[in-house]
């Protein structure tokens, strides 16, 4: 193949998730296209699957993506879904003939996937795999976390209509939809700008889910495990809990508003229940490394916790954002760094180290 400076292949791999906010809004995906609107329809009387996923909308998103190799819109351009060699996002990827190659057949692949769609009498775009749905169980938050919508913005309720918790029925449509078309959902993640456990039908979600596809499907949450345990959450794949300390000074300090006790007994319990009914649900600690809570002391009190309670995973995150009040760790800016940390600090063996994206 005859590379030119002028050929600059690109590729989403957003092109078969669905993004589903609390009030019904299909934005894009990602942090940076997550104001477009890719359409906006009543989960209550349209088909999730005929109406949304596989809508004229959507084919268009992914038709443009794949099909005529350009950026569906602006926010393409610094989305991190966005394979693109021209803006080096890949660093493996560096302008090379293996990245033209590799990307490309990231699209082809695809493409071909869309045009079988397309031979079983669907209009073109049509997919009959959801990779993953990312829900949003509800746009409030109790917390106030300074790099995160709900605590850059006075009013974050005034950016987004109503409403602002998920129905169920809306919930049970989206399964309901994808059973009667035939349409397998890969993953469902339980995550968006609020926090999920504010939504009070959050464990009825979990269990019609559960009870619909059985094993056959993939159920996540990100919470801030500051509200009540239910036993319901077990039912999901994993829990990732988002507690950014190991005592309630470090902690509070991102965490703006949470009582850092409530998050370890949230921990505690959905331990204890999974230890008593031999649950498969994984619960990992999730602990982004700020300027605030970066000290070893600090860090080894969270093995030590993580070890008492149980848990499967204690993930340190290295992260490159902050908020305007806070920064991120600068003892702890790569792999290697924190992974010398967790060989030269055993406490608790299932310490890892997490790029956050
Ligand atoms: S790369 Fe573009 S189309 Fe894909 S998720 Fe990001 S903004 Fe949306
Ligand atoms: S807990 Fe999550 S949703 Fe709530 S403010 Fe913090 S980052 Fe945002």
């Amino acid at each position: 193949m005859l590379i030119n400076d002028e050929y600059n292949p690109k590729y989403c791999w957003a092109w078969n998730r669905v993004y589903v906010k609390s009030n019904g809004r299909i934005p894009c995906w990602c942090d940076t296209g997550e104001t477009h609107t890719i359409l906006s329809k009543s989960l209550e009387d349209n088909d999730f699957i005929l109406d949304i996923v596989n809508s004229k909308e959507m084919r268009e998103m992914r038709l443009k993506i794949l099909q005529d190799n350009e950026y569906y819109i602006k926010e393409c351009k610094t989305c991190c879904c966005m394979i693109d060699i021209d803006k080096g996002r890949h660093s493996r990827f560096v302008n090379s003939k293996v990245a033209v190659e590799e990307i490309e057949a990231k699209r082809d692949t695809a493409l071909r996937l869309l045009t079988k769609e397309a031979n079983k009498n669907k209009p073109l775009g049509s997919i009959s795999r959801i990779q993953e749905i990312q829900v949003e169980p509800s746009f409030p938050c109790n917390l106030r976390c300074p790099g995160c919508l709900q605590g850059r913005v006075e009013n974050p309720l005034s950016t987004e209509e109503k409403p602002y918790i998920l129905p169920l029925e809306w919930f049970k449509n989206i399964i309901a939809s994808s059973i009667n078309n035939d349409v397998k959902i890969g993953r469902i993640a339980f995550v968006g700008r609020g926090e999920p456990t504010l939504n009070k039908e959050l464990g009825e979600m979990i269990k019609y889910a559960r009870k619909m596809y059985d094993d056959d499907i993939i159920m996540s949450m990100d919470t801030n495990s500051t509200q009540e345990f239910k036993e319901e959450y077990t039912l999901l794949n994993w829990i990732n809990c988002s507690i950014d300390g190991s005592n309630q000074e470090s902690y509070s300090k991102y965490r703006i508003g949470g009582e850092f006790n409530k998050t370890i007994d949230f921990m505690q319990k959905a331990m204890k229940f999974i230890s008593a009914n031999g649950n498969q649900c994984n619960v990992r600690w999730k602990y982004i490394l700020f300027d605030t809570n970066d000290t070893i002391a600090e860090m080894n009190k969270a093995q030590e916790i993580a070890k008492s309670i149980g848990i499967g995973e204690l993930f340190f995150v290295i992260t490159h954002a902050g908020g305007a009040t806070i920064k991120p760790s600068p003892t702890f800016t790569s792999r290697e760094s924190v992974q010398n940390y967790i060989d030269n600090n055993k406490i608790f063996n299932n310490t890892k180290v997490l790029y956050a994206t």
